[in-house]
């Protein structure tokens, strides 16, 4: 509803509809490719739909693995040795499991419900595989890989890792039996995350019964975006995004809401925009090219280790 002030000035919204945080676009999965061999992924981050790095800065990179059954297997798939530099991986695992291993010696399962943060951040080298005895088995395999951007004071600090088990993460009791918010990262509604972050972030997943509806707000400037795993769901009462999709909130309020139309999972992401350049190429995000360049002669003579494949 549009009004005017007493001075005539068009002032577009209510009061609180200006509260209101818009969406701003819903996008369909493109088409999927394969990483490695054991991820196939619809690119979310960076793609068309005005979904680039600055736009969504913190976040920079959105692979999904939308639910894709791999047959038995006795030799795992997934992707081999590779560096990062710059920012976080962040991998959430709906189903199946992988294994992980990197040049500092670490390495971990993650498994369905857990996430892996990773701070790749000076460089590491690490490869991520399909688990071995559920490769065997196969299975329905659904997976979240998300790059987190690290403000310049940071993309050079030591790598480091959080394994979050999905027992350890907080969860929040909705009520009417409206469902529950696992709150990896930030805060909802003063239940906190575990993870603890560089930058500002609120990492959560929504589990919503059918026809329940669950509130969110996020300071406006926040960069935000809903993919949602299972089910369908309804924003702000008006926009229908169904299984797979994104929607990218605008960054025009804070607050809005989200009904599940049918029982769904819903990944919410919202972080503060890092205010610096992204100079970017493959597994290195940085602020400039002579800092891509440094990373490429590091990784050239050995500087982030040693990994066998
Ligand atoms: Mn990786």
């Amino acid at each position: 509803m549009h009004r005017f002030t007493t001075t005539g000035k068009f002032v577009g919204e209510t009061l609180k509809d200006m509260n209101t945080r818009t969406v701003e676009l819903i996008a369909s999965p493109n088409e999927p490719h394969f990483v490695g061999d054991g991820f196939r992924v619809h690119n979310f981050i960076p793609s068309k739909f005005r979904l680039d790095m600055q736009r969504m800065n913190p976040f920079i990179m959105l692979d999904y693995n939308s639910t894709h059954y791999f047959p038995p297997s006795d030799t795992p798939k997934g992707v081999g040795v590779h560096p990062h530099r710059g920012f976080e991986t962040v991998t959430i695992a709906y189903k199946g499991r992988v294994a992980h291993h990197d040049s500092s010696g670490g390495g971990g399962i993650i498994s369905e419900g857990d996430v892996q943060w990773m701070t790749a951040a000076s460089g590491v080298l690490h490869k991520e595989y399909h688990e071995e005895e559920w490769s065997k088995t196969g299975g329905d395999f659904q997976m979240v890989q998300l790059w987190v951007n690290l403000p310049k004071r940071y993309k050079m600090s030591p790598p480091k890792y959080q394994a979050i088990k999905s027992e350890t993460i907080n969860r929040y009791k909705l009520e009417n039996n409206a469902g529950t918010i696992e709150v990896i990262a930030g805060e909802y509604k003063n239940t906190k995350g575990v993870a603890s972050t560089f930058t500002p972030i609120h990492m959560f997943n929504a589990k919503l019964n059918k026809d329940r509806k669950a509130d969110f707000q996020f300071p406006a400037n926040y960069n935000t975006v809903l993919l949602v795993l299972e089910g369908n769901i309804v924003i702000n009462e008006t926009d229908k995004t169904p299984t797979d999709h994104l929607a990218l909130m605008a960054n025009d309020g804070k607050a809005f809401e989200i009904k599940a139309t049918e029982d769904a999972i819903v990944l919410v992401l919202s972080g503060e925009p890092i205010d610096e350049p992204i100079a970017a190429h493959g597994p290195f995000v940085m602020n400039t090219r002579e800092e891509l360049q440094e990373a490429f002669m590091d990784f050239n003579e050995g500087k982030f280790g040693y990994l066998e494949d």
